[in-house]
């Protein structure tokens, strides 16, 4: 007799915690909208991996031919999407009547201008990165001056600082921000 009533007692209960699960899921769709802005970063190379020889200096020639290499690709790549935009752009315009598919038109176009406007702030980065090289300046943080280390730069060929120095920045920005 108790059994069975502790068991109908469960099954009302257990269902309550449930909806809980779901509604924990909403978060999740904030990091994906994050990665927005790597998608550029990702798509910079084709290169392989620079692979270093045994008892190689940092920042030896061939190490950095090898980034030159890599930040001439990624600029190429972010030129042609630009391009890209810029056609969008242009053949897109002033299509729509319809009130409602000319303000999804205008919000397609704001993300749009803004990807440029990131594209653009990426290329002049990567001269930076490029004139950086030829100084022989490459490679090393901005902040600390030591090696920002080859699988950093192979992330991120455009970093200035090293890691300790940047996750230092963004906290800092953290609490700046609120
Ligand atoms: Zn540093």
């Amino acid at each position: 007799m108790t059994k069975t009533k502790t068991v109908a007692a469960k099954k009302t209960t257990k269902k309550a915690p449930a909806k809980k699960v779901v509604a924990k899921k909403a978060p999740a769709k904030k990091v994906v909208a994050k990665k927005a802005p790597q998608k550029i970063a990702n798509n910079k190379s084709k290169i392989a991996a620079y692979k270093s020889k045994k008892n190689e200096k940092y920042m030896s020639d061939a190490m950095k031919r090898h980034f030159v290499a890599v930040l001439l690709l990624w600029k190429e790549h972010l030129l042609d999407e630009m391009q890209k935009t810029f056609d969008h752009l242009k053949t897109k315009g002033e299509t729509y009547a319809d009130p409602v598919d000319r303000a999804s038109q205008e919000e397609e176009f704001a993300f749009e201008l803004r990807t440029r406007d990131r594209e653009r702030k990426l290329i002049s980065k990567i001269a930076v990165s490029l004139e950086k090289i030829k100084q022989d300046d490459y490679g090393w943080c901005d902040s600390c001056g030591d090696e920002i280390g080859i699988k950093r730069l192979e992330a991120r060929p455009t970093a200035t600082h090293c890691i300790d120095c940047k996750t230092l920045d963004e906290i800092k920005e953290k609490q700046l921000n609120g």
